[in-house]
């Protein structure tokens, strides 16, 4: 595994990250002794990067893998916007991990320069956490192309997490060749950088290899989040990054296995996940229900975190 510093921070990750949206209760809501148990797998094959957030509900999963792997680099993020949300939302990240520091702490889904400025007070408070050591480094995530080139341009932003794909699939407000070159701007700036939705959020896994030939080969990231839910696909993804053929049978049997968007017929219509999702992927259809259009969805799983009659789930 090829580790790698992260920007400025002088934290060092491994190339692969383990994405653990997918363990939890927005995805396949494993118990916390599966779930630990994959990550642990991560982990002995030299993953030591780990990507959460308040909203997944993976904490517990985390928790259980440091008390064998104390020094894991992890990392969450929150909407946290006011000094008020963002010290209740990292406190929730340091009691949930059970530590009194954690590594990395990002500002969910930032659209440009704008979206920087109304969280200003966040980045103010968690830039005084890192001066107490609370924090090891401040960054954000995005889907937007204007959300990369703005944080690069901040001084208090040490990290990008950014959406990038050999399809491009996910990028709100551009395409492919505009993502590439605001994060080679990004990287240029010395931030630290790691993908996330490499696989599209699944939808890229029937043409497994040339997703991670692309995203590996693409010389501005420090690392790369991929999320995973099953041993073999550790496994594999492993192999990968380590530049080794993956085991023929457990890669047919990750590549046929197939996410989705599923809504209940409880569905009461509120419309509460369209607002909520980035992509437009959610409308109101004729029978007064939510409904997916599945070629842009990117199976975050945000959606279902508004749906009060937990009726929308990817599974
Ligand atoms: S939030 Fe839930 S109940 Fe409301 S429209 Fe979406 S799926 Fe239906
Ligand atoms: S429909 Fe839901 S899972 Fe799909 S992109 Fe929108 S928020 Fe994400």
């Amino acid at each position: 595994m090829i580790y790698n510093s992260l920007g400025k921070t002088g934290i060092k990750v491994s190339r692969l990250c383990f994405g653990s949206l997918t363990l939890g209760p927005l995805q396949k809501n494993l118990s916390i002794k599966d779930g630990a148990a994959v990550i642990r797998r991560a982990a002995e094959m030299g993953v030591n990067f780990i990507d959460t957030a308040d909203l997944y509900g993976t904490y517990p999963y985390i928790k259980e893998v440091l008390n064998d792997f104390p020094n894991m680099v992890v990392s969450s993020k929150s909407y946290a916007y006011d000094f008020k949300t963002a010290e209740e939302t990292l406190n929730r990240a340091l009691a949930g991990i059970g530590r009194d520091y954690i590594d990395c702490f990002l500002l969910h889904e930032q659209e440009g320069p704008l979206t920087l400025k109304g969280h200003w007070e966040a980045i103010e408070y968690l830039s005084r956490c890192k001066d107490e050591g609370l924090v090891r480094a401040i960054g954000i995530s995005t889907h937007h192309v204007a959300g990369v080139r703005a944080a690069a341009e901040t001084p208090e932003i040490d990290i990008i997490h950014p959406i990038i794909n050999y399809k491009g699939v996910g990028i709100v407000d551009g395409d492919l060749e505009d993502m590439e070159q605001a994060i080679s701007f990004a990287w240029s700036k010395g931030k630290g950088i790691y993908a996330m939705k490499a696989l599209g959020g699944g939808h890229l896994i029937s043409d497994l290899q040339r997703a991670f030939d692309y995203i590996i080969n693409f010389p501005y990231l420090h690392s790369i989040a991929v999320g995973m839910q099953r041993i073999e696909e550790v496994e594999i993804n492993v192999d990968i990054f380590n530049g080794k053929v993956p085991n023929k049978e457990k890669l047919d049997s990750v590549k046929n296995y197939e996410r989705n968007l599923f809504i209940q017929d409880w569905c009461t219509g509120c419309g509460r996940c369209i607002r909520r999702c980035q992509q437009g992927a959610l409308s109101i259809g004729k029978d007064k229900k939510s409904q997916v259009d599945a070629k842009k969805c990117i199976l975050c799983g945000y959606c279902g975190s508004v749906c009060k009659e937990l009726a929308i789930k990817v599974i």
